[in-house]
């Protein structure tokens, strides 16, 4: 399978002990690059070796072997860590600029360990690491932070807490040069919080060139992706359907299948969608398109208004639409902008703040809360007020600073819950699309799943133009798990390889086995590639079944009230099928699937 590993790293993993103030550089054991590739899978096997030794905390922060090399959608920065919100192994991808930086600034990734005494903040330059003094920088909004740390270190790349994470709210976030956290949830933001690290910071200046094992295959292969790309109907830059509406293009075609999140997922379906559509904001906040490095596509949305509300921000994306929107009965575009801003501005997941909002908003219809005066459906003043609360754990908004369950326990109405593992189902509902069911019900992070790295899991996407990997019969469970199960393993190894998952929308899997063994010098196939995958999602299960209680199920809400169609999610039969797929016995990987994974060494420390 190997002939050798000679580009597509640079073999530097910096480990920052920050109650010790060390910093040490190791490589990359070569069983762990074939093993694992980088971003993700690394994160996992780095996390679980650490969690077998010590109790400290753990913070991963890694990129993989395509990125910096010119291989388009080649960017992200994957966030690796065990969760304080779900209490599950929890991983974070985030797109922009971030991962390349590091990457040319001469790392493969940097591990944070353990807690500081005072607040402070990371500074990786030329395949370095400082440790340097925050306190100026604690209690600070995200864009106040930037601004301080790029008058000091010039235009830099930087990740970034805001109040709620030194708080310590469950439901924190960290914030991607200032305005891009769509992708990062869980809570990675109360992690820093608690080992008091105010940002990572990559200074200008970066440039180090990553080594391609064979020149001649590359240029072959980035010929053939870009024009993969220029020839694709969702990701050319001028005539691509995603390319020209973003992730907002998702609100329509959910709304017309009645799996739009409508009042916590009481309805599938809204009058005023039109007004939350990617069209809608095309014709009135959007004032330009922003894009990730090594990419054309410009998917990401930079919007503004000054009128009822005074803002510039990137998004908000559909997910931020669906929770802080539909979810929560707000049809006004500009405000749920306003309030995705502010949620970044405070380094607030706004995802889960929206969800959680909803929530509160049924129980008020409902009669539940008790003491307070609610919240009512759509009202933009009051849930302004409360996202400064709960980023601020005062008053009301400190019920919200557990997440869901904390919120439902304080109400006394577990049928008003909406998550797996105290994390909101994000973007569809359950009951018209059962593999966003079974995917939720069985990622190792609990529910968290982004409908555009899935879009292919979707009914309601068919007529969009992209693959469908879904049986045509929705009650075909069995041919649903294969599909689930497939797309699960390969967004792994794109997470590792830290792809843009979007890039599916266009390239094939032979695409990604070329440009690893090129860049490389591997020489893996298909199987072995998806073999990748599967390796790091059994071992992300044999984390959670050692260091968390999560099991696979979906709440009361999706499996017992039927939506307007009259269908509920049969998650019981899709997971029957699920572990057969899987070779799982009851949600465990089976003695003999761990050692087709080469995963004995964690099934002895098991
Ligand atoms: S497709 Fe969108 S999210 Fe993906 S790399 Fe390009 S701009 Fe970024």
């Amino acid at each position: 399978m190997v002939s050798n590993f000679v580009g597509g790293y640079n073999d530097n993993i910096a480990i920052v002990d920050l109650s010790q103030n060390k910093v040490n550089y190791e490589k990359i054991d070569y069983e762990d690059k074939i093993n694992f590739i980088g971003g993700r899978g690394l994160g996992v096997k780095f996390l679980f070796k650490h969690k077998l030794a010590s109790d400290a905390l753990f913070f991963g922060i890694f990129v993989g072997p395509l990125i910096g090399t010119g291989i388009p959608l080649a960017n992200r920065t994957t966030l690796v860590f065990h969760s304080m919100l779900t209490n599950t192994i929890a991983y974070a991808n985030t797109g922009g600029y971030f991962g390349m930086a590091l990457k040319k600034a001469g790392f493969d990734g940097i591990i944070l360990l353990g807690e500081s005494d005072k607040p402070v903040y990371i500074v990786a330059k030329d395949g370095t690491i400082t440790v340097e003094s925050a306190s100026p920088l604690w209690g600070k909004n995200n864009s106040e932070v930037i601004k301080l740390l790029r008058a000091k270190h010039g235009d830099s790349r930087i990740l970034s807490i805001g109040p709620a994470g030194e708080k310590l709210v469950k439901l924190a976030n960290i914030v991607n040069d200032g305005s891009r956290s769509s992708g990062v949830r869980h809570g990675a933001g109360c992690i820093l919080g608690k080992m008091k690290v105010k940002a990572i910071v990559i200074p200008s200046g970066y440039a180090k060139s990553i080594n391609i094992a064979n020149r001649e295959k590359f240029k072959e292969i980035l010929a053939r992706l870009s024009s993969k790309i220029k020839k694709s109907s969702l990701l050319n830059m001028e005539t691509g359907l995603f390319a020209i509406y973003g992730t907002p293009l998702a609100v329509i075609p959910l709304n017309q299948n009645g799996a739009l999140p409508v009042k916590n997922y009481t309805l599938g379906s809204m009058n005023l969608a039109e007004n939350l559509s990617a069209q809608k904001m095309s014709k009135t906040i959007l004032i330009g398109r922003l894009t990730c490095a090594a990419c054309s596509v410009q998917c990401r949305r930079e919007t503004a208004t000054f009128k009822a509300f005074n803002f510039r921000t990137e998004g908000p994306d559909y997910a931020q639409i669906s929770s802080l929107g539909s979810n929560c009965l707000v049809d006004d575009l500009e405000a749920v902008a306003y309030m995705n801003s502010l949620c970044y501005e405070l380094g607030l997941d706004p995802i889960e703040t929206g969800n959680l909002l909803a929530v509160y908003m049924e129980a008020t219809e409902k009669g539940l809360v008790k003491g307070a005066e609610g919240l009512k459906w759509g009202d933009v003043g009051k849930m302004i007020e409360l996202i400064k609360l709960i980023a601020d754990k005062r008053y009301e908004g400190a019920i919200f600073s557990e997440g869901i369950h904390g919120l439902i326990n304080y109400l006394g109405d577990s049928s008003l819950d909406t998550s797996v593992a105290n994390i909101t189902i994000q973007n569809a509902d359950p009951r018209a699309e059962p593999a966003w069911g079974l995917l939720n019900a069985t990622e190792n992070t609990g529910s968290s799943c982004h409908i555009w790295v899935y879009p292919d899991l979707v009914y309601s996407f068919r007529n969009l133009g992209m693959k469908c990997l879904l049986p045509n019969d929705p009650n075909d469970y069995g041919n649903i798990a294969k599909a689930v199960k497939f797309k699960q393993d390969l967004v792994c190894v794109l997470d590792s390889l830290q792809m843009c998952a979007f890039s599916f929308m266009a390239f094939d899997i032979v695409d990604y086995v070329d440009s690893l063994n090129a860049v490389t010098g591997l020489n893996i196939n298909e199987f072995e590639f998806l073999k990748i995958g599967e390796r790091i999602f059994n071992l992300e299960r044999l984390y959670n079944l050692k260091f968390s209680s999560k099991h696979d199920y979906l709440p009361y809400k999706f499996i017992k009230i039927p939506n307007e169609a009259g269908r509920v999610c049969n998650i019981e039969e899709l997971l029957k099928h699920y572990y057969a797929e899987r070779g799982w016995i009851s949600g465990k990987p089976s003695i003999e699937k761990i050692k087709e994974l080469n995963l004995l060494f964690f099934l002895r420390q098991h």
